[in-house]
């Protein structure tokens, strides 16, 4: 047989991005511990902010220049240089710094896509949000509010029921404490028997069974992270005595073509840059320090994100 000299292949065009910024979600502990496998030895972080410092071949059409100020989700956000897909680079506003872009970038398109597509929220719904003083938490009480539902928050400690109060939440449920611990009687009780419209819960096992006991007759849950550990297998026939709905969705699910891409994250720099959501930084830690970013954030230390900086 000969072999040809050259073949047709599809190629994924990447660019080279000095990274200043690197947003560390809790998705990151997944792939560490292997709860999502992923092949290792592997460079962790799917989202950074920095400038081009290269561009790879067949990427005149994505307008993108070296020293472009960008913002990037895909894999590898842990290190000085990162080779992306130009297809999931975007090129930042300049009203908006490497800090907050990496604040809110892949937690406020997640807020926005589960707001607006796995259920629409619509004024007046009763919601409630667990984990709301974390980085998705922060922004979505936020996001809720301005849409005009009723938001139940949980969060863990006085100090974060605090902050998502601060925050415009109508009702906010400390569930580590005593008396939030019922947090399923409270609900109930504030919603005037009738539970919630929707849940989203990130939280998982501890908490997806009280999720599907306040959720309201033909009401949807939105199970959609795994910080306590993930849910266990579920009958469906457990849905039926009140109709509910559940969802289990993930962020590149929505964002999975350019436009979709795009039209989240205009969306998501319009609110930033006009204010209408703020950004809550929890720290900047260096790049040496990524193994205590980990154990804060699995320790439930933080509120808002965590951030890397990983230029020196
Ligand atoms: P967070 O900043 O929200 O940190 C997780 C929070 O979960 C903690 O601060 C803690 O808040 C709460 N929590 C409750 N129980 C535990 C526990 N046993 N161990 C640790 N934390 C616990 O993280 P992120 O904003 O990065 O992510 C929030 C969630 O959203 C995660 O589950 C993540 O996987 C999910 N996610 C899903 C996406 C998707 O596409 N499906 C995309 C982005 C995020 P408290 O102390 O108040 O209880």
């Amino acid at each position: 047989m000969s072999l040809p000299t050259t073949q047709r292949a599809v190629v994924v065009d990447k660019v080279l991005v000095k990274n200043e910024i690197a947003g560390v979600n809790y998705i990151d502990t997944y792939f560490r511990t292997g709860l999502y496998p992923s092949p290792k030895p592997e460079v962790l972080g799917r989202e950074a902010a920095g400038t081009i410092a290269a561009l790879g071949p067949e990427t005149e059409q994505s307008g993108l220049q070296v020293g472009d100020r960008v913002i990037w989700l895909a894999n590898g956000g842990y290190a000085e240089y990162s080779a992306v897909p130009a297809a999931k680079t975007l090129k930042l506003p300049d009203a908006l710094s490497y800090e907050d872009a990496t604040a809110s970038f892949m937690s406020g398109l997640t807020v926005l896509a589960l707001a607006k597509e796995t259920y629409t929220v619509r004024p007046g719904d009763w919601v409630l949000l667990h984990a709301a003083a974390g980085g998705a938490g922060f922004l979505m009480t936020q996001l809720l509010k301005k849409i005009g539902a009723h938001v139940i928050g949980t969060a863990g400690g006085p100090e974060k029921v605090a902050l998502v109060k601060s925050l415009g939440a109508d009702h906010v449920i400390d569930y580590r404490s005593e008396e939030g611990m019922d947090w399923v009687s409270t609900v109930i009780a504030i919603t005037g028997g009738r539970g919630v419209d929707v849940v989203y819960d990130s939280v998982g096992k501890d908490t997806w069974e009280g999720s599907l006991s306040v959720v309201k007759r033909k009401g949807t849950i939105v199970w959609f992270g795994n910080s306590s550990g993930p849910i266990p297998p579920l009958p469906l026939n457990r849905l039926s005595p009140k109709c509910v709905r559940i969802a289990r969705p993930t962020l590149f699910g929505y964002i999975a073509t350019r436009e979709e891409f795009e039209q989240y994250a205009n969306e998501l720099f319009d609110l930033l840059v006009s204010g209408a959501l703020k950004v809550s930084i929890h720290g900047l830690y260096s790049l040496a320090d990524v193994k205590q970013a980990h154990i804060d954030l699995e320790a439930r230390k933080t509120t808002g994100k965590v951030l890397i900086k990983v230029s020196e």
